[in-house]
């Protein structure tokens, strides 16, 4: 997902970068989301153009995740968009300090090119939900059966005790504090 910069000029051209599935695959593999997998290459649409001495890139990146969904164990897909925004500036025309403080908005050019893979790939994976779920009305699986909830119909019960009854009410309680959120 490279762009060259003799190909820039003021003008705002538009480039349609793609990174292969399995590149973003590894880095998966690596991270927190190992319920993720990706199927679809990487696709970025980006607008550049030259600033003065600077370049100014903007646009989006998208794949198609398959998530697990973590309450019916099912795997769904999950596409993502997320936004790509950056200004590259010559090295030494900003202070590191700044860079720093920038949180990858501002980045320094080196060499002929400008490699965004490392960014697109943040930035989609910076947009993974926290909590994977198919819907978020997924019914997830029968605790007592194993039954998927969202297909199939089985008759277990909680068994009718003053535990299952106080828990019950928990869960209520528990969920209506969530809704208020
Ligand atoms: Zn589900
Ligand atoms: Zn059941």
């Amino acid at each position: 997902m490279r762009i060259s910069l003799a190909s820039l000029s003021e003008e705002s051209q538009t480039f349609d970068l793609e990174a292969p599935a399995a590149a973003i695959g590894e880095r998966l593999e690596t991270g927190e989301d190992a319920a993720l997998r990706v199927r679809e290459p990487v696709r970025a649409r980006i607008e550049a153009y030259r600033a003065g001495d600077d370049v100014v890139v903007a646009g989006a990146v998208e794949t198609t995740f398959v998530g697990v969904c973590a309450r019916c164990a099912e795997a769904f897909d999950l596409p993502l968009k997320a936004p790509i925004q950056i200004l590259l500036v010559p090295p030494g025309s900003v202070e590191q300090e700044d860079l720093d403080r920038g949180e990858g908005a501002v980045a320094t050019l080196s060499g002929e090119e400008i490699d965004l893979t490392p960014l697109c790939f943040d930035q989609l994976l910076l947009a993974i939900p926290s909590r994977l779920l198919c819907d978020e009305a997924c019914l997830g699986l029968c605790p007592w059966c194993g039954a998927n909830r969202n297909s199939e119909h089985c008759d277990c019960r909680p068994p009718d005790t003053t535990a299952s009854r106080r828990l019950a009410s928990l869960a209520e309680q528990l969920s209506a504090h969530k809704r208020r959120g």
